[in-house]
């Protein structure tokens, strides 16, 4: 079964043909650096990790590029509003380039703390303004942008194609805007690829351009990333759904006005997660962190075992009360792992086992249907367990081996099991799950089990 996925572009589930398969070039549009990372965005980036593992096991070598935003991500997708890192740094008392460092810390701390695979380039919006200006220049040269008092506007009434992506209904959009579009505009869909610094605007991040300062427009540098670093067009080009109809929609009309290729052939797009029944909020209490869900006792990798539980593509409910049932399948698997390294193996044709799971997973991403063939399979050894960990990096041979104090117990329980001293043997096992681990007995002796 080869690699299927359900392509935005077309919206149709495809067969993954890539360029060169040993150079799959994938970008993903990272994370607004302005405030702590929470699970639903770190919840894209898990179904990404995923796809890049599920593209590794089908023997493609994967490229990829992610973006951090530092620079220029207004409130309003209408390009109003404030530059969200301008926002955070007054919030936390901190500069525009403080409140950058910050939250690129945690997020890379979250990020690591998942096991995602590491991208080939990380790259900071800020560190591509010469080059943002460029295109900006090139667009203009080709006759796709005009002037405002705040700034440069791409016009999409020049770009054909503009609505297909989004399936937009943009003869809607217009009669909408007659009424409301105040400033000087021309399209209701036009958007800033430059900014200029108003004399009575804060802007701290400001570069001159035009004779005046300013700062991108948020999507100049995802078509400037792709450009410098990867080159059109892209094999896969991943984000959230709320990136569909306006960002993705003008990274495409940016790219392949200006390069005159195709910017990706597959668009794939996670959906969004609600936590308990709500949007996720700060101020609603439900919009947790990795660092909240551990003070609640869970693993950020029980979290992500809780993310692969579903499909990207499904809008998911989070609560913490279903982190137990994926807390629990993962302490499951990890004890099969510490089964397997006490010398408990079942027959191997492991082989097998992880082409049907591969096939699942083939099927658009499929991990939960993988994860139901996993649970039934008879099949358990170290190998298995290995090839398992390489697709979902679930942290399942992390943990570490019994201390010599813990194994003198066991052996001390062994002893008194020998003599059928039951009364000293269940004092041993009270003794031992003081230490976190506790004892089974099995037809083939005593063997240990973590218990968290
Ligand atoms: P941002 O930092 O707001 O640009 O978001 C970073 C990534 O997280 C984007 O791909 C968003 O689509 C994604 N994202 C934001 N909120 C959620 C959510 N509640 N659930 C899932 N993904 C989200
Ligand atoms: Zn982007």
């Amino acid at each position: 079964m080869p690699l299927k996925l359900y392509n935005t572009l077309t919206r149709k589930i495809e067969t993954f043909r890539p360029q060169d398969p040993q150079k799959v070039k994938i970008y993903t549009c990272g994370p607004t650096v302005y405030s702590s990372p929470h699970i639903g965005n770190f919840a894209s980036y898990v179904y990404w990790d995923l796809l890049v593992r599920v593209l590794q096991a089908n023997s493609y070598k994967p490229y990829r590029v992610l973006n951090l935003t530092d620079v220029g991500h207004l409130a309003s997708d209408a390009d109003e509003g404030e530059d969200k890192l301008e926002k955070g740094a007054r919030k936390n008392g901190l500069s525009v380039w403080g409140v950058a460092e910050k939250y690129i810390k945690e997020f890379q701390k979250g990020y690591a703390e998942l096991n995602l695979t590491p991208p080939q380039v990380v790259a900071r919006a800020t560190d591509y303004i010469k080059q943002d200006i460029e295109l900006v220049n090139l667009l203009t040269e080709k006759g796709y942008t005009y002037e405002t008092t705040d700034g440069i506007y791409y016009d999409t009434s020049k770009f054909p194609h503009y609505a297909n992506f989004a399936r937009l209904d943009v003869a809607h959009l217009k009669a909408g805007a007659r009424v409301t579009l105040s400033n000087e505009k021309h399209n209701s869909t036009d958007f800033a690829l430059w900014k200029f610094i108003q004399p009575n605007e804060q802007h701290a991040m400001r570069w001159d351009y035009l004779g005046q300062p300013g700062y991108p427009g948020w999507h100049i540098e995802c078509s400037t990333i792709i450009h410098e670093e990867l080159g059109e067009p892209i094999d896969i080009h991943t984000g959230g759904i709320d990136h569909i109809p306006v960002h993705h929609t003008n990274e495409i009309a940016q790219s392949e006005a200006a390069f005159d290729h195709k910017l990706a052939h597959y668009w794939l797009h996670s959906n969004h997660l609600t936590s308990e029944g709500q949007k996720l909020s700060k101020s609603l209490g439900n919009g947790y962190t990795l660092d909240d869900l551990l003070a609640k006792g869970y693993h950020a990798l029980d979290f992500k075992m809780w993310v692969l539980q579903g499909h990207y593509r499904s809008e998911r409910d989070f609560s913490i009360h279903d982190l137990k049932a994926a807390q629990n399948r993962r302490l499951k698997w990890r004890n099969e792992v510490a089964r397997c390294k006490q010398g408990i193996e079942t027959a191997d044709n492991s082989a097998n086992v992880i082409s049907e799971i591969v096939s699942t997973l083939n099927q658009d991403l499929n991990s939960a249907g993988s994860f139901a063939i996993i649970d039934n399979s008879k099949v358990s050894s170290l190998d298995f367990w290995e090839k398992v960990e390489e697709l979902f990096g679930l942290g399942l041979l992390e943990d570490k081996n019994i201390t010599s104090q813990q194994a003198e117990i066991l052996d001390q329980r062994a002893e008194a099991r020998k003599r059928k001293d039951y009364a000293a043997s269940d004092l041993l096992r009270a003794e031992l799950e003081k230490t976190g681990i506790t004892v089974l007995d099995t037809p083939s002796g005593q063997i240990w089990q973590y218990l968290s």
